[in-house]
């Protein structure tokens, strides 16, 4: 598995910023949180020797870290509904298809994987 690249290793750095919410089981990022209220994390991205910084999303690192590599077009998506929780638990993959109306608002999209259910008429 292609492991994000950074000098201290991921596991070790995400570990350092999370409070395991003992009730829910939510691993609670205290590190920056974005105007949306979602964890991030400074990773390098890239080939090695033109490795480029960049503010990830932390439940998105800890997805890629601890359960898989995220495909192109797959959102990771909070089963605990808590944005700021990096448990590769409580995360699951998504993928967006979103159909455009007339007025060009998204009006449906469609998710699959594992422990996701469909709604009727989606
Ligand atoms: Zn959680």
């Amino acid at each position: 598995m292609a492991k994000l690249g950074e000098t201290q290793p991921i596991p070790e750095r995400l570990a350092r910023f999370i409070t395991v919410c003992p009730d829910s089981g939510c691993w609670l990022w205290n590190g920056y949180i974005d105007k949306d209220g979602y964890g991030r994390i400074d990773i390098r991205v890239g080939p090695k020797g033109k490795r480029t910084k960049k503010c990830a999303l932390a439940h998105r690192v800890s997805f890629a870290q601890y359960v898989k590599n995220i495909p192109d077009g797959y959102d990771v998506d909070h089963k605990c509904k808590v944005r700021n929780c990096i448990n590769p638990d409580h995360l699951q993959l998504r993928y967006y298809k979103f159909h455009r109306g007339t007025s060009g608002v998204l009006i449906q999209y469609q998710s699959i994987g594992k422990k996701v259910k469909r709604k009727n008429g989606e």
